[in-house]
């Protein structure tokens, strides 16, 4: 109703009613009277509608406000959101300590390819509620995206493990397949308050890389020595292929002699010449190439060097041998079979002087595959080796159905041990189990004479270890062979 029609609504009845005062008519009276409720209602009821509208607006925009700001499968802050509010929360409680915490569902992609999505979601929602029930007025906690969570809890508010390993327990199923959901959580305790708060997420997430593939640890704090090595894996990582062209990286030979002191052979352990960071050895750098796959770069380098070598020695030294390694990784990136094969006939050298090395990682995957791999190079007639034998898990149970010619034991594994007694019937049946199975041992790791004498006296006649020399250039390895003895 116009707001002209109102007031002329309300000046007729209030003159009407005027007029009656002084005609004292009642007709007149009532019409008026009725004309101020009509008017009444009318403008009660557009006032009610104005009202409705309003409401309605406001509800509106609130779920739009809503929609920004929470995510729409788990009703949790977005990630701006959160990042926001921990912001606001760090800077207004600038005497109170927090940690910001990341986690998410190991393998959540199989969850979806197996399960399908909507199993997927309800496992989010799941860890919605979880978040919910489980956290005190005090977090704030969010959905960073995917399967990815962030927490900002005060400080040491929360027995994360006990929370963490409650929902490790479950267990989603399909009828015919079931799978546990296991989550790892990377915690960041926030000491530089100004910081971005992404970046406290990202170095929380970098102590979450560190966990993200052990079943038994699933927490795990930050500390800056995780980033150096982030930043030395990248520094490094850049570097290889030009420490590769420009040889400074290169195999060192450690002498392997018979029970004779006689060189037999030698291992090939690479060594880097790093024009800033000096002569690195193989731990500062091989974990970070066998992360990121580059072993495979390094390791074909090393192969083809050891062809090198052994095809320039003739004579006296014709028939020594240079053992190579082979890091599980390898198998990933080439057919490891065809590119030493083709080396050796490359540099025509007779198969038995290239020795393999692989651990028993190699059969952790693809078990059958590998065992054909072996097999393929042992007809071939390369000799296989089972490099540290003894410091996995399953290498008695995996030696029945290995193609090996030798077991390499590693001493080190041994001399740890507190109990002398203990390792020496260790070593003792080892030795006697690799002359039952058709093996020869080789101990590694041969550090003092009286473990020579030990060792030879149990039947062993290959060894290699400080002992008898530590890994040396090629040039100082041909030097001490010419002296016959090492
Ligand atoms: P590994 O294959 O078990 O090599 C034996 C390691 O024991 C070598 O360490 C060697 O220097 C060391 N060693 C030899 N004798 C003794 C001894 O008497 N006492 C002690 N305490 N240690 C001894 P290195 O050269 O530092 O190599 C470490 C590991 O790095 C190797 O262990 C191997 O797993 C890896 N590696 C070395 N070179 C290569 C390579 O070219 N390719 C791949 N994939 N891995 C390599
Ligand atoms: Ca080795
Ligand atoms: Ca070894």
């Amino acid at each position: 109703m116009s707001k002209a029609l109102s007031f002329a609504f309300l000046f007729v009845a209030t003159g009407l009613l005027v007029f009656q005062l002084f005609v004292g008519n009642y007709i007149i009276m009532d019409l008026s009277a009725a004309i101020l409720i009509i008017f009444a209602i009318l403008r009660i009821e557009k006032f009610q509608k104005e009202a409705t509208i309003a409401r309605e607006k406001a509800i509106k925009r609130q779920r739009e406000m809503y929609n920004v700001t929470h995510d729409k499968l788990t009703g949790l802050y977005t990630k701006e959101i959160l990042f926001h509010k921990i912001k606001d929360i760090i800077s207004k409680n600038s005497d109170r300590h927090y940690w910001v915490a990341y986690f998410d569902i190991k393998d959540f992609k199989i969850v979806n390819d197996i399960f399908g999505n909507d199993m997927g979601d309800s496992v989010l929602l799941k860890v919605a509620s979880w978040l919910r029930e489980n956290s005190t007025k005090d977090w704030v906690y969010g959905r960073l995206g995917g399967d990815d969570f962030g927490i900002c809890l005060p400080a040491g508010d929360a027995n994360l493990k006990q929370l963490e390993r409650r929902f490790s327990r479950y267990v989603i199923s399909n009828g015919s397949i079931e799978h546990r959901i296991l989550m790892h959580m990377g915690i960041y305790k926030i000491t530089e308050p100004e910081m971005d708060v992404s970046l406290m997420f990202d170095r929380a997430q970098l102590a979450l890389t560190s966990v993200k593939n052990e079943y038994n640890k699933h927490i795990a704090f930050y500390d800056d020595n995780m980033r150096n090595q982030v930043m030395w894996d990248q520094m490094i990582s850049a570097q290889v292929e030009k420490a590769i062209e420009e040889k400074q990286v290169r195999p060192y030979l450690q002498p392997i002699v018979d029970n004779n002191g006689q060189i037999i052979g030698a291992e090939a352990l690479i060594r880097w010449d790093h024009p800033k960071e000096g002569f690195l050895q193989p731990e500062t750098f091989i974990p970070t190439f066998e992360k990121n796959g580059m072993i495979a770069d390094l390791d074909k380098f090393i192969w083809r060097s050891a062809c090198e070598i052994l095809s320039t020695w003739t004579d006296d030294k014709a028939n020594l041998f240079i053992s190579i390694n082979i890091s599980p990784k390898d198998f990933l990136f080439m057919d490891v079979f065809a590119e030493i094969n083709s080396l050796i006939e490359e540099f025509n050298i007779e198969p038995s002087r290239l020795r393999i090395e692989i651990t028993e990682t190699v059969m952790m995957t693809e078990v059958e595959n590998r065992i054909a791999i072996l097999r393929r190079f042992r007809e071939s007639g390369f000799i296989v080796e089972m490099d540290d034998f003894g410091s996995g898990y399953s290498s008695l149970n995996q030696l029945k159905d290995m193609p090996l010619d030798v077991l390499k034991i590693d001493m080190k594994f041994l001399s740890s041990s507190k109990n002398s007694q203990k390792a020496e019937i260790i070593l003792r049946n080892v030795l006697k189990l690799s002359g039952d199975l058709g093996l020869s041992a080789l101990t590694e790791g041969v550090e003092t004479e009286d473990q020579y004498n030990m060792l030879s006296q149990m039947g062993c006649n290959l060894f290699q270890g400080y002992f008898f020399a530590k890994p040396m250039t090629v040039g100082e390895f041909e030097k001490v062979c010419e002296s016959k003895v090492a």
